[in-house]
């Protein structure tokens, strides 16, 4: 028996298989990405808060002699049995390994594969139908999400899809429309752009904001970020309908049907949804990065076939 296995057996630490699990279960959790092990880092006290392991065994040391240099290097046992376990994840494709998100996010994380999504999913007793709803990054959605936030805004940019297929039948049109949605809402900070509403689910597991086509889905519009915007629902219904629109120097613009609106129509108690899209002052919320707001040419085609003068 190895040194570290004698020393987990020492300790009573949890099986690996177990500790697996367990990291499967706080990615879902953590929005799909968890941090390289270390002290002082919220996920690890909360996993072994979750074993109950005591003080003993979270500060047991593992300890390295370095003939070479002849020191030695010490290793929390807690840390090393923690990353075995997300090594393992990663040699079964349901993690990837914090180099290779780097490479990807720029962030050294451990970060959750669709397959690790679909494994964690089935472990919280979750119904893989809300998948697209749940805030979790994964792998191969955010390599859909790096793409579309770094393509070449052109000129003559053409917002429909012709080949697009309106009910999503394959997976890889369901990972597109996760990639679409996450892309929006991270561009705009999870924020609506008209009135900047701003709210999660009581167990932060989804946002209230939606990633809107402007060109919509049912005339074909990409699923790219120059078609899309984040509205709450409210504004993503009126938007839908003709309400209001946006000029090409990104101001509002508002139905003049809202003078003819029944008085006591639109209201929330003293907020009227309607009047406060016709305020001139209003600002609307874009992201800082000009290459990744709505494209002229989505935007035009909205203000000529869905907006109602
Ligand atoms: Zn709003």
């Amino acid at each position: 028996m190895s040194y570290e296995s004698q020393m987990l057996e020492q300790f009573e630490m949890p099986t690996q298989k177990a500790v697996e699990q367990a990291l499967l279960r706080a990615l879902l959790k953590h929005g799909g990405v968890i941090k390289e092990f270390g002290s002082g880092q919220e996920i690890v006290d909360e996993i072994a808060s979750e074993f109950g392991l005591n003080e003993r065994q979270r500060s047991a040391f593992l300890e390295t002699i370095y003939r070479k240099e002849n020191r030695i290097k010490k290793a929390l046992l807690w840390h090393r049995l923690l990353f075995r376990a997300a090594d393992a994840l990663a040699r079964n494709n349901l993690v990837t390994r914090p180099t290779q998100t780097l490479q990807l996010t720029k962030k050294h994380e451990w970060l959750l594969t669709e397959k690790g999504f679909d494994n964690a999913l089935k472990l919280c007793k979750i119904p893989s139908a809300i998948k697209e709803f749940l805030p979790v990054k994964s792998f191969e959605v955010q390599k859909i999400v790096k793409k579309l936030t770094e393509s070449r805004r052109t000129e003559d940019y053409d917002p429909f899809d012709k080949n697009k297929k309106i009910v999503i039948t394959t997976r890889e049109s369901a990972l597109r429309t996760r990639g679409f949605r996450q892309a929006i809402i991270e561009a705009y900070s999870h924020r609506c752009a008209v009135c900047g509403l701003k709210i999660n689910s009581p167990d932060s597991l989804s946002w209230e904001v939606e990633a809107a086509h402007i060109v919509s889905h049912r005339y074909k519009g990409r699923d790219d970020i120059f078609n899309g915007i984040a509205l709450c629902r409210f504004h993503h219904w009126a938007f839908d309908v003709g309400w209001f629109t946006i000029m090409d120097n990104f101001t509002i613009q508002a139905s003049a049907q809202i003078r003819h609106v029944p008085a006591g129509f639109g209201k929330i108690e003293e907020y009227d949804f309607l009047l406060a899209l016709t305020n001139k002052n209003h600002e609307m919320r874009f992201p800082d990065r000009s290459e990744i707001r709505p494209h002229q040419n989505a935007i035009r085609w909205h203000r000529q076939n869905i907006f109602h003068q």
